[in-house]
């Protein structure tokens, strides 16, 4: 009798593969990985389900090469929640398979073994710690005392000594130290005492406690400051401390090293930490210890959403509002949606965290699904920012900073304390222009401008990957009268070192982060509580507690306050509230200036009145209003192609096919997307609307099936995405 099972494998077609299995392999089990041959190649895929008949004929069916796993890998429940997401999301199953698991575990690689990596000295290195001859007071030496000790793991080495790996890398080299595995995961910083909770605090935390071991979710809107974390920490304990897990979701890397540092003091257990910016074998590590149950805590970004919990207590997604919780190209799935998902199939409480809830999050307070928890001061003594409008119209300006913001940045530093200029715009300059003729320099790609970066001394498009290097003359009239326009992050920080040379100032941004090096440097720097200024983008508006910063300069919203996106204004408010809840965190008060040339819009005026809430409601009125999300569901269909006749011709076929169209849904379109060219390729897109989710659910299926047969689909890329957070 054939031995048949049905494999995820990732590629993009929306359905299993049959494979058979040879005489004497026994049947892996559902949520096992196996190797298969597809298209020629080896691919590895999870068995989802195992028959002993086939619609494949006998001699098409290929056998199974290799069983990977003998136990699943996936629990039931992640199996459930990833075919639910691939039919939600309308995405090919074994391609939402491939996203759920890291990449090495994605190989038929072998699994990482148990336990965590971490170097051990070898008897030359012992050698040399004790020779006297060692210049003492190094990094190096540093390192060698460290592990004088014994081995430590590099999680550990993480928090004690950041930038340890290039110093790791020379003890190597002198054949000083070795890898080695450290069991278990227990590393931990010196522990901290937690303060004691307000009486706000501690009744979210009880309101938590109460509904464990059920599904209860919450929205946990707490100001900037006021402790959310805390009682995320607090709520963590309560689960370790009934032997169970909590996963707990953080928008960014940027985030990750405080606060891990943060858990791994307070909790002091076992803490799986995920994120992009670790090694492959890490990641997979980290996965595994979740997955076996041995991390007590899961800490990470988006995709950690898809860990496999056998032990479940608690699911937490801070700062549930940022839209970096929605994958945006391949599987688009929503991470925050999906823990709701989740929490209900493990009957777990879940926490949505934030200061500046997402519109989706406060309708459903509103509806009665979420329980809402407040935290309405800060904690401790920390009072709440002041927020003033700095109207730069007819202002001299310098490099786009106001000579009043200067000289308040300069009183700041005077009286010891740190300065943050908010400029959500890396680079020197977003254009480079021709003074003479009035040419500007573009990606002939996007038809955008290119971004000037000086300190790469390059031109680089921000949409796509096109690079240029730098005209001395320009290109259409040699005039050599090349000149910036416009600041980015690069220029901010270079007059701000004009301006205040004997004052340390750092740049926070996607270049000056790319390398895990700079980045272990400039977080080490961040750690300094002296005197200084700190440039950054959106990267600084996050989660960062810096005690001794008590002033924000925010620059360049205007951009933000006329944008044809209808989550623009919502956005907006988002990033000045959280930019501005980095100031005055401890006993300092803190001021915010915001510089616009709109003094009298009224999403700032919003924000001054009432701040965030005040703004949210009457955001949220427009949309019920206007029936848009959260009152309304969208899917978009998106096409791209070399020439802009392709995907009009596709977009016009599909909608088309959509005739007559289904009960409640409607479709808008053909609209060119709100960046009609990008990479070389024209972009344009269908909007599908309707008022309830099941009607686009039930009307998206048969449709896309009729477009994957469409002719003038083979000439062009398309995509669909449900629930669109970038409407481009
Ligand atoms: P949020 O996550 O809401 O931005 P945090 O949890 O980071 O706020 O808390 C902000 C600051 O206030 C931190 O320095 C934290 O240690 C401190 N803090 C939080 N709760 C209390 C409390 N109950 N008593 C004293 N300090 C507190
Ligand atoms: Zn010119
Ligand atoms: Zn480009």
């Amino acid at each position: 009798m054939p031995r048949i099972v049905r494999v995820a494998v990732p590629v993009p077609l929306p359905r299993l593969f049959d494979y058979s299995l040879d005489p004497g392999l026994s049947m892996p089990a559902t949520g096992c990985r196996v190797r298969v041959p597809f298209a020629g190649r080896e691919r590895v895929g999870v068995v989802l389900a195992s028959d002993d008949h086939s619609e494949i004929a006998p001699d098409q069916l290929k056998p199974v090469s290799l069983i990977l796993d003998r136990q699943p890998l996936l629990t039931e429940e992640v199996i459930a929640t990833l075919e639910w997401a691939s039919r939600y999301y309308q995405h090919a199953i074994g391609e939402v398979f491939e996203a759920a698991l890291p990449a090495l575990l994605r190989s038929s690689r072998q699994v990482p073994q148990a336990g965590v990596a971490g170097i051990a000295l070898t008897v030359d290195g012992r050698t040399a710690l004790a020779d006297p001859a060692l210049r003492r007071g190094t990094r190096i030496c540093t390192l060698l005392e460290l592990l004088g000790d014994g081995p430590l793991a590099d999680v550990d080495l993480d928090q004690r000594l950041p930038g340890w790996r290039s110093s790791a890398r020379t003890l190597r080299e002198r054949g000083w130290s070795e890898e080695c595995r450290l069991p278990g995961l227990n590393v931990r910083d010196e522990p901290v005492a937690a303060p004691a909770l307000n009486a706000e605090q501690q009744a979210a935390v009880s309101s938590v406690a109460e509904r464990a071991g059920e599904f209860a979710p919450f929205l946990l809107d707490g100001v900037t400051g006021s402790g959310k974390t805390e009682v995320y920490l607090a709520a963590i304990a309560d689960v370790i401390r009934s032997g169970k897990q909590a996963l707990v979701l953080v928008p960014e890397i940027a985030l990750t090293p405080q606060t891990t540092r943060r858990f791994r003091q307070r909790l002091g257990f076992d803490i799986a930490i995920l994120h992009s910016g670790l090694s492959e074998r890490e990641r997979a590590t980290a996965w595994l210890a979740a997955a076996r149950g041995e991390a007590r805590v899961v800490l990470g970004t988006r995709s950690a959403i898809f860990v496999p919990l056998p032990n479940p207590g608690l699911i937490i997604v801070d700062e549930e509002h940022d839209a970096s919780y929605k994958q945006q190209d391949g599987f688009r799935y929503h991470a925050r949606d999906l823990a709701v998902l989740r929490a209900r199939a493990l009957k777990v409480p879940l926490m949505l965290g934030s200061a500046t809830p997402s519109l989706e999050s406060l309708a459903n307070v509103e509806a009665g699904r979420y329980s809402l928890l407040r935290l309405s001061r800060r904690a401790g003594v920390a009072r709440p920012p002041s927020l003033q409008i700095m109207d730069i119209r007819r202002k001299r300006l310098d490099q786009g900073l106001a000579i009043s913001s200067l000289n308040a940045i300069a009183e700041c530093i005077a009286r010891g304390e740190q300065v943050l200029v908010f400029r959500n715009r890396r680079g020197y300059a977003p254009v480079l222009f021709c003074h003479a003729c009035g040419w500007s320099a573009q990606c002939e790609r996007c038809d955008r401008p290119l971004t000037l970066h000086l300190g790469a001394a390059r031109l680089r498009c921000h949409h796509c990957a096109a690079e240029a290097a730098i005209p001395k003359a320009c290109p259409e009239c040699s005039s050599p009268a090349l000149a910036p326009q416009g600041q980015g992050t690069e220029r901010i920080e270079e007059v701000l070192r004009q301006r205040f040379p004997n004052v340390s100032i750092v740049r926070v941004d996607r270049d000056s982060t790319r390398s895990r090096a700079g980045r272990d440097a400039i977080f080490e720097d961040l750690e300094v509580e002296g005197p200084r200024i700190l440039v950054g983008t959106q990267m600084l508006a996050k989660g960062h507690d810096l005690p001794n910063l008590t002033l924000v300069v925010v620059t360049g919203v205007d951009q933000g306050l006329y944008s044809v996106d209808f989550r623009a204004g919502e956005r907006l408010g988002q990033l000045i509230v959280q930019v501005a809840g980095r100031a005055g965190r401890a006993e300092r008060p803190g001021a915010v200036i915001l510089q616009t040339h709109h003094p009298d819009h009224p999403l700032l005026l919003a924000l001054i009145a009432g701040g965030y809430p005040a703004l949210a409601g009457s955001l949220l009125a427009e949309r019920r209003a206007a029936g848009l999300p959260p009152f309304a569901q969208f899917a978009l269909l998106r096409a791209e192609s070399r020439s802009p006749s392709d995907s009009s011709a596709f977009l016009q076929e599909a909608l088309k096919c959509a005739q007559p169209l289904a009960p409640g849904v409607s479709i808008h379109g053909p609209l060119p997307a709100p960046m009609p060219r990008r990479a070389g390729f024209q972009r344009s897109q269908l909007l599908i609307e309707s008022l309830t989710r099941a009607a686009v659910q039930a009307f998206l299926p048969g449709w896309i099936e009729q477009l994957r047969g469409l002719k003038s689909a083979r000439r062009v890329r398309w995509s669909i995405d449900v629930d669109p957070v970038e409407m481009g």
